[in-house]
């Protein structure tokens, strides 16, 4: 379901992760698989627009048209993930 879906591709994305983290960290299977999980589900929701009219991939968004190409899709604009501020009192 995300392979067509995504500007990536999981499956590869995942295995380096995880060979990654068995080969160079010397974590368990279990472990690496943990953080590849984490880490995939962050890069999908990186590349899909915040706007909860749309919920589109990046790349459904034309910048110059300012439009998503989804049909009847009222978005105008990829909308990012805001990054959580910590105020430091
Ligand atoms: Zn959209
Ligand atoms: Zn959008």
């Amino acid at each position: 379901m995300w392979r067509n879906a995504t500007p990536f591709q999981v499956d590869k994305l995942w295995s380096q992760v995880v060979h990654y983290y068995i080969d160079k960290k010397k974590m368990s299977k279990e472990e690496a698989n943990k953080i590849a999980a984490a880490i995939v589900k962050k890069e999908i929701e990186k590349n899909t627009c915040q706007n909860i009219a749309c919920r589109h991939l990046k790349s459904k968004h034309i910048a110059h048209l300012r439009q998503c190409l989804v049909d009847t899709c009222p978005c105008s604009e990829f909308m990012k993930i805001k990054k959580i501020r910590i105020n430091h009192e």
